[in-house]
């Protein structure tokens, strides 16, 4: 009885002990809670991709849709087909459904990032492994024009014009984009990426891709 009133007191479930990702990521919405919402008021175009190699991969796709359009401040303006993929980087794990959606909201750019780590986290992410399996992956693509360079996050995604299961989707619904720094559209990039006839991606060196990035608006650049 003692215990019930304790837990209802802080209305919560007795703590677990935190992975170091998850620690990294409280740590990451500490900081970031400064620069909470007050600051945007007005409603961006923003690009986000979606991906799922466990379970009901599909529904996993639905319901971070269902998620983002259930949120006040978020619309969801289109989504793409869902594309089966190659994993990339761990090659060893089933095949991957992708999709893109647009979205327009009022989100800074580092509040949405948390909010989709929390809707990763309520569909059951587990961030143990890098690069392996996941119930869902929510990355923000772009977000407007605008260029991110802070350690917890990168806009324009630095690897979204390397990765043709990114390009793929969103190409279906926002072909004409244009990139903020090649400045080249999502078609063309698709199809420059395609014509390189290559599917996989090496992880473990440097992307040429990174590079121009680089050059384009910072050196502070990480993989991640
Ligand atoms: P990945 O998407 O590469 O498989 P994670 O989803 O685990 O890996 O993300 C790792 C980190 O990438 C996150 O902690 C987040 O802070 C960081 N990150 C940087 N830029 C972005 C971005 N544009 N979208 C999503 N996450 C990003
Ligand atoms: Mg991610």
């Amino acid at each position: 009885m003692k215990k019930k009133k304790k837990a209802k007191k802080t209305g919560k479930a007795p703590k677990k002990p935190l992975k170091a990702k998850k620690a990294q990521k409280k740590a990451v919405k500490k900081t970031a809670k400064p620069a909470k919402r007050a600051k945007q008021t007005e409603f961006k175009t923003v690009y986000i991709s979606l991906g799922s190699n466990v379970g009901d991969r599909e529904e996993y796709i639905e319901q971070a849709i269902t998620l983002l359009r259930e949120t006040p401040g978020i619309k969801v303006i289109r989504r793409s087909s869902n594309f089966e993929t190659q994993p990339q980087g761990r090659k060893n794990q089933p095949l991957f459904i992708n999709a893109a959606v647009e979205i327009s909201t009022n989100y800074s750019p580092q509040d949405l990032l948390l909010l989709l780590q929390g809707f990763e986290d309520t569909l059951g992410r587990d961030r143990s492994i890098e690069w392996g399996p996941r119930t869902i992956d929510m990355d923000i693509l772009l977000y407007a024009n605008e260029l991110i360079s802070e350690d917890s996050l990168t806009v324009p995604h630095p690897l979204m014009h390397e990765r043709l299961f990114v390009l793929e989707p969103l190409k279906e619904i926002a072909p004409n984009v244009v990139h903020p720094i090649l400045e080249r559209t999502i078609k063309e990039l698709y199809n420059d990426k395609k014509a390189e006839g290559i599917t996989s991606e090496k992880y473990d060196e440097e992307l040429p891709g990174f590079r121009e990035v680089k050059r384009g608006i910072a050196d502070d650049y990480e993989r991640w």
